[in-house]
């Protein structure tokens, strides 16, 4: 078991409707420690990978992004979201629908913090449904750049997402993957990723 997958187990707590709250390290408080490993994780399993830009969506994904472009010393984007956005001279938009929040937002990127010449490494904290994803290349893409790779802290292994974006031939880096959770009995099951079996455990903190 990974460094992610035990914090997940120690402070993770599984709501009802498939969602899991990190609240306590990543989306609410911010465990820096947790970040800067993830970060480095991310780094060894780009080796050799170009990158010249880091690329994350509002707002979880920029502690992670903004510690990764510190090791690439490169620089760090963040899209934004807005109900209203349209595509402008200046902005790239696309859309996303938003699982947590149960609504389609427009995300943007003012051009001039993207270029035809960049190699992005797209980051964020979860992959559901590969839809922040997918909005995100999606502008990349409108750029003219070139997705170097995508990593993702905690990949959500029973929805759609993940298997989209490997079918779709990107490189995308999962550190810890939910095979399954069980909210009445607080289990979760990771993926093993080393080609062993599924790892289960109970998680002891509510
Ligand atoms: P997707 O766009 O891949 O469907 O969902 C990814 C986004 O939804 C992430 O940026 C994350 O903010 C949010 N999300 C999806 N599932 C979960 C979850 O179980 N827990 C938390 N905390 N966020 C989630």
């Amino acid at each position: 078991m990974n460094f992610l997958e035990e914090k997940i187990l120690i402070d993770g707590v599984i709501k009802p409707g498939n969602i899991l709250k990190v609240d306590s390290f990543l989306n609410h408080q911010i465990d820096i420690d947790i970040i800067r490993q993830i970060a480095y994780e991310f780094k060894r399993r780009f080796k050799g990978t170009e990158v010249n830009k880091v690329l994350t969506i509002e707002a979880s994904g920029i502690a992670i992004a903004t510690l990764l472009g510190d090791l690439y010393d490169v620089p760090v984007v963040f899209a934004k979201k807005s109900e209203t956005a349209n595509s402008t001279d200046d902005k790239y938009v696309a859309e996303a629908y938003s699982f947590t929040h149960k609504k389609l937002n427009n995300v943007f990127i003012s051009r001039p913090y993207l270029h035809a010449t960049d190699k992005v490494l797209i980051v964020d904290d979860f992959l559901a449904d590969g839809q922040a994803a997918h909005a995100l290349i999606d502008l990349v893409h409108q750029a003219g750049a070139e997705v170097a790779g995508i990593g993702i802290a905690i990949e959500k292994g029973q929805q759609i997402g993940g298997k989209l974006l490997r079918e779709e031939g990107y490189h995308l880096e999962s550190i810890a993957i939910v095979e399954s959770m069980d909210w009445e009995k607080q289990t979760i099951r990771f993926r093993e990723q080393d080609g062993a079996d599924l790892t289960q455990a109970r998680i002891s903190a509510e």
